[in-house]
Parts: structure tokens; sequence; C-alpha cells
């Protein structure tokens, strides 16, 4: 088993009313919609409070195993 070390990107679901990072999903495993689907499935109670919700782009340094 060998490691490599990758770029990993993320989605970050942040509701700007709450100030806070719900939720944060590898682009690698679901697409925007996705991730928008999941989004109004669990966060719902914000969306329905009316708060704003954004979606980021993020990358970070990980490792991966092959
Ligand atoms: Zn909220």
């Amino acid at each position: 088993m060998r490691c490599y070390n990758i770029n990993l990107k993320f989605k970050e679901i942040l509701c700007s009313d709450c100030k806070m990072v719900l939720a944060r999903y590898s682009t690698k495993y679901f697409t925007d919609l996705n991730i928008n689907l999941l989004v109004r499935l669990h966060f719902s109670t914000h969306i329905k409070k009316g708060h704003s919700m954004e979606i980021r782009l993020v990358e970070t340094e990980g490792w991966d195993t092959k």
C-alpha cells in the first residue's frame, strides 16, 4: 500500500446567517446536483428560516491510499 499526497477539493456549505460551516462534500464523490439535494434535505430548517446559504469551493492537501 502506498500513500499519495493529493489535492482534495471540497464544496463547503456555509450559512451566512448562522455564520457556520454546515457541511463539506468531496467533489470526488458528489456532483453539484447531489450537493444541492443534500443541502435541501439536511438543512431545510435554515432554508425555512430564510437563511442564506453559500457554497464555497475549498482545496486542501490530503493523503490518498492506493
Ligand atoms: Zn442558518
